[in-house]
C-alpha cells in the first residue's frame, strides 16, 4: 500500500511550496532568502511559527494576520497546494524513480518560474541553469534515443526564435526556457508541451480581449502558458504523442 508515501510527498510538497512563496515573493526584490523571518506585509509583525503550517494557517486564521486582521492573499495557500497535488501527481506517476526526483526538481522550478513570470514578466537564468543541469542529467537516464532530446532543444525554439526576431512577440526567456526543457523532454513530448501551452495561452488571450481586460496590443506573459505544458509533458506527453499520431492514422 502507497498511500503513506502519497500523503508523505504531499505534506512535503505543501512545506515546500511555502517556502516558493518566500522565493517568489523576494526574490524579484533582491530581498534575502534566508535572513529575515516571515513578516505580515501590513503591520510587519513576524509571523509565529504555529501560523506558518502550510495551507491548514491560513484556513484557521481565516485568511487574516493575527494581529492586524489584514487579509492574507489566497495565492500563498492556493502555491503551497498547488505544489503539494503536483509534487503528489508526478509520485504517482513515476514512484520511487530517478523520474520523480527529476520532475520533483522540475515541478518546484516550473511554479517558481510561471510565478515570477506573472509578477514581473522575466524568467530569471539561474532557474534556466537548474533546468538545464536537470535535462543534462536525464540523458543518462532518458529511454529515448539521444538524438531526440537535441531535436527536442530545437524544435520549437528555432521557430520561436524566427518569431521573436520578426516581431519581437516571444521575449529571451520563453525562448531558453522551451530550448532547455525540449533537451529534457525529447522532441515528441517538447511538441505537446507547446501544443497545450498554445491552447491554454490562446484562451486566456481570447478571454482577456472579450472581457476587455487587456488590450489587442499588450503582452500577455506565456511563460506560464508554457510551465504548465512542460509539466504534462514530462508526466503524459509521450504517451499523448503516440495516441495523437493514432487517432490519425
Ligand atoms: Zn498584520
Amino acid at each position: 500500500m502507497q498511500l503513506p508515501y502519497f500523503i508523505l510527498v504531499f505534506v512535503y510538497g505543501a512545506i515546500f511550496g511555502s517556502f516558493f512563496n518566500v522565493v517568489i515573493l523576494r526574490l524579484p526584490k533582491n530581498e534575502s532568502l534566508i535572513h529575515q523571518s516571515s513578516h505580515c506585509p501590513n503591520c510587519m509583525t513576524p509571523i509565529k511559527a504555529y501560523d506558518l503550517i502550510p495551507i491548514i494557517s491560513y484556513i484557521f486564521l481565516g485568511g487574516k494576520c493575527r494581529s492586524c486582521k489584514h487579509k492574507i492573499s489566497i495565492r500563498y495557500p492556493l502555491i503551497e497546494l498547488l505544489t503539494a497535488i503536483t509534487l503528489t501527481f508526478v509520485f504517482y506517476r513515476f514512484g520511487f524513480s530517478y523520474e520523480s526526483l527529476i520532475g520533483f526538481i522540475l515541478t518546484s522550478v516550473l511554479i517558481i518560474v510561471a510565478m515570477i513570470d506573472i509578477d514581473t514578466m522575466e524568467i530569471y537564468d539561474r532557474f534556466q541553469i537548474i533546468l538545464l543541469a536537470i535535462a543534462l542529467l536525464n540523458l543518462f537516464i532518458s529511454p529515448l534515443p539521444i538524438l531526440d532530446h537535441f531535436i527536442g532543444f530545437f524544435i520549437i525554439s528555432i521557430p520561436f526564435y524566427i518569431i521573436a526576431y520578426l516581431t519581437g512577440g516571444i521575449g529571451g526567456g520563453d525562448i531558453k526556457l522551451i530550448a532547455i526543457a525540449g533537451l529534457l523532454l525529447g522532441y515528441q513530448a517538447t511538441l505537446v508541451a507547446f501544443f497545450i501551452a498554445s491552447i491554454l495561452g490562446g484562451c486566456m488571450a481570447i478571454y482577456l480581449l472579450l472581457t476587455k481586460q487587456k488590450d489587442r496590443k499588450s503582452l500577455i506573459a506565456f511563460g506560464p502558458y508554457l510551465c504548465i505544458g512542460i509539466y504534462i509533458a514530462y508526466l503524459y506527453g509521450n504517451q499523448i504523442f503516440i495516441w495523437y499520431l493514432n487517432f490519425f492514422s
